[in-house]
């Protein structure tokens, strides 16, 4: 049985960029319906007793839309910080190489998030070969699935906006950058496991 996952931050502490009701709906509803149905359709299968990234690397069809749901949003829960930060210098170097500046990686990153047809998740990604890369997924879709691992990433389907930016993506998109946890993107980047230990550390 899976549990829905505590929030890193009080429900409120990511205002005005995500309101309170947002994080009602989106964790309190949305991703705990996710959890529910995953422990609901697991029952009896091959999967009843496996360690979620297992699910999302081996499962197919409505079992992994909804554990890959479950590993995304607990993502991108650990995405977000309410204090604002700066990447390192460290982890600047690393943008700058891959990218060219900060500027640019915004610039891109949120370009792809605009684009993302529909429902998706648009991320941060360490390629097999050890770049820094932009990949936009749909629906419940998950880079680690394609030999890729996460970095970070944006929730852009509609339940993650519409309360508090209606159907303006572009604006949710610029609050989202100035709630980058840099310090998570960092670590995540220097961490090779992708194990969701992560993120009880
Ligand atoms: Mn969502």
């Amino acid at each position: 049985m899976f549990e829905l996952p505590k929030l890193p931050f009080d429900r409120n502490s990511l205002e005005p960029f995500i309101s309170a009701e947002t994080i009602d709906f989106h964790y309190g509803k949305h991703h705990h319906a996710y959890v529910n149905n995953l422990n609901s359709l697991i029952v009896g299968t091959p999967f009843e007793n496996a360690a979620l990234e297992d699910i999302v690397m081996k499962s197919e069809g409505g079992i992994f839309n909804n554990a890959a749901q479950v590993w995304n949003h607990t993502f991108y829960w650990n995405s977000l910080a309410p204090q604002s930060e700066t990447p390192s210098t460290k982890l600047l170097q690393i943008i700058d190489s891959n990218f060219g500046s900060l500027d640019q990686l915004k610039e891109q990153f949120l370009k792809a998030a605009a684009a993302n047809f529909g429902s998706g998740w648009t991320w941060l990604v360490k390629t097999a070969d050890g770049k820094l890369k932009i990949s936009s997924t749909s629906n419940a879709d998950n880079p680690l699935k394609h030999n890729e691992i996460p970095i970070l990433t944006c929730d852009v389907w509609e339940h993650a906006y519409y309360i508090d930016y209606r159907n303006a993506r572009p604006r949710y998109l610029e609050a989202f950058w100035k709630i980058i946890h840099w310090k998570m993107v960092e670590n995540r980047w220097l961490n090779e496991n992708v194990s969701l230990d992560f993120f009880h550390q």
